[in-house]
């Protein structure tokens, strides 16, 4: 199974729910639909009508982040994985990199893995390098210490998803070659099976994917799919992202 993640940042109100509804008319008629999954996630605020107008439809909602606590407490502006989980969403990012300059610990992203997965939220974790620890070449250290310091393996890793985001290529147009990538994407997945009984989850890549770059990244069958930022708030670059993987 193949994902295509839009994250929509801070964008939408009610009415972009008209991009969605293209998506979704597109997928409903790909013939290549069952080898993939479209999970979008827009802001909190429209998390609740998203997820009830798509729940029986193919598109999956998700939040792009939450509080590191279980249910209710009085941290002003926190959102709870629980309350996430009871507006009808079904999966949340955690550790995007926006999230953790902003201050987000490892100790706060395992709080924040272990309540999603608690509540029944499918998790997708996101781990990148920045612009000076590539230069220095402490790119795979950097993705194991991110991996290791937050999952392990009392965790469900049937509903855990990891998205590596180098931050040097998000939305810059920057991109690793496919060499690089491919061994970044076998070393986290090495990772992975060392703390899940050998088996990775699904691993996909995020960065500056658009309709052009991803015929690159289709080359690379070790990823599992694409984190997609800013080519997901446009329907049709987001189903030309989908089209041309498939073509
Ligand atoms: C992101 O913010 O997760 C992202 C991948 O953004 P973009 O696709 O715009 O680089």
């Amino acid at each position: 199974m193949k994902y295509f993640i839009g994250n929509w940042k801070m964008f939408g109100i009610p009415k972009s729910i008209n991009i969605l509804n293209k998506i979704n008319s597109y997928y409903l008629k790909d013939k290549n639909r069952k080898k993939y999954r479209v999970i979008i996630t827009p802001p909190y605020t429209l998390l609740e009508t998203y997820s009830k107008f798509f729940k029986k439809k193919r598109i999956s909602i998700g939040s792009q982040n939450c509080y590191q606590k279980d249910k209710f407490s009085s941290d002003t502006s926190a959102i709870s994985p629980y309350m996430i989980k009871k507006v009808g969403a079904e999966y949340t990012l955690v550790g995007h990199s926006d999230n953790r300059k902003e201050g987000d610990t490892d100790l706060m992203l395992k709080n924040k893995v272990t309540y999603a997965l608690k509540n029944n939220l499918k998790v997708v974790f996101c781990i990148g390098e920045n612009k000076i620890q590539k230069s220095k070449n402490k790119t795979l250290d950097v993705l194991k210490k991110q991996i290791t310091k937050v999952l392990n393996k009392k965790l469900n890793k049937n509903n855990i998803i990891v998205a590596y985001e180098p931050i040097w290529s998000i939305g810059t147009g920057k991109i690793p070659t496919n060499k690089e990538l491919e061994k970044i994407t076998i070393h986290i997945k090495k990772i992975l099976k060392g703390i899940f009984q050998n088996k990775s989850p699904a691993v996909l890549y995020g960065g500056s994917v658009d309709g052009n770059s991803i015929k690159n990244f289709k080359e690379i069958k070790e990823i599992d799919g694409f984190l997609i930022g800013g080519a997901s708030k446009s329907s049709k670059k987001f189903i030309d992202i989908i089209n041309n993987y498939y073509r």
